[in-house]
């Protein structure tokens, strides 16, 4: 997008440290939107299941038993998870290795919900997030965070909140399209994480936004428009 739009927001927030969280299921397009809104407002960018994904990579690395919750806690307190969390390029860097493209393969998108499910896991991944958070939000830079539950749990209080959503037949074809993915069992996944976290409706204060029938750059319009309205609303 290149619009007045976004830069008339982006001049808007600039200083302001804004969080805008962003939540949904799999094939929503988060991870994509969220990325491209970073880039055109200026702030950071967290995805947070490249982060379980990255700890479900190590832990296969490794040989650790999935079905062992202590285990797989002991690995997430002790790996070194260096996030960088800039919207052109975002790497995650593990124990000093660059396993960003190692993420998405089918191996790890079928084990990930296992690890996140581990209470003990979730606790050291959200204190990581939340971290990463405080850190663009007090910069005055500012971030758009995704994933499951930040607009529930890791950030219930950021300034925008967002579900975005897409029918389950449009999130397949997406997924399905998206090079690199392999075979990912988008309602077989979002039903595992769904006994975790709710993020199939809005809890109160979170704009829903289905994009079901949006391009990708209307559903970044869209939420670059959300972020214009809730930030000209509080400074009105
Ligand atoms: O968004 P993505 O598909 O990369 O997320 C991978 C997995 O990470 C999800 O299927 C879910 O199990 C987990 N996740 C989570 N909480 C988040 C983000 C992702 O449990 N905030």
């Amino acid at each position: 997008m290149s619009g007045d739009g976004s830069q008339y927001v982006s001049q808007q927030i600039l200083g302001a440290g804004l969080v805008i969280a962003i939540d949904g299921p799999s094939g929503a397009g988060k991870s994509t939107i969220a990325r491209l809104s970073a880039a055109e407002l200026g702030t950071r960018f967290l995805d947070t299941g490249a982060m379980y994904r990255a700890l479900t990579w190590y832990a296969l690395q490794q040989g650790t038993d999935l079905n062992d919750p202590a285990a797989l806690a002991m690995l997430a307190a002790s790996i070194s998870l260096q996030v960088e969390d800039v919207p052109h390029a975002p790497r995650v860097l593990i124990n000093g290795r660059d396993v960003t493209a190692l993420l998405r393969s089918e191996q790890v998108t079928s084990m990930v919900s296992r690890v996140s499910a581990v209470p003990g896991v979730r606790e050291q991944m959200i204190a990581r997030q939340r971290q990463l958070i405080k850190a663009a939000q007090e910069s005055g830079r500012g971030i758009v965070a995704e994933g499951r539950d930040i607009t529930t749990v890791v950030a219930p209080d950021a300034d925008v909140k967002i579900l975005l959503t897409a029918s389950e037949q449009v999130r397949q074809q997406r997924r399905q399209g998206q090079l690199g993915v392999g075979t990912d069992a988008v309602s077989a996944r979002d039903l595992a994480d769904s006994q975790v976290n709710n993020f199939t409706t809005p809890a109160p204060g979170v704009e829903l936004l289905d994009s079901s029938d949006l391009s990708e750059e209307e559903t970044l319009e869209a939420v670059v428009a959300i972020v214009g309205r809730v930030f000209k609303a509080r400074h009105a």
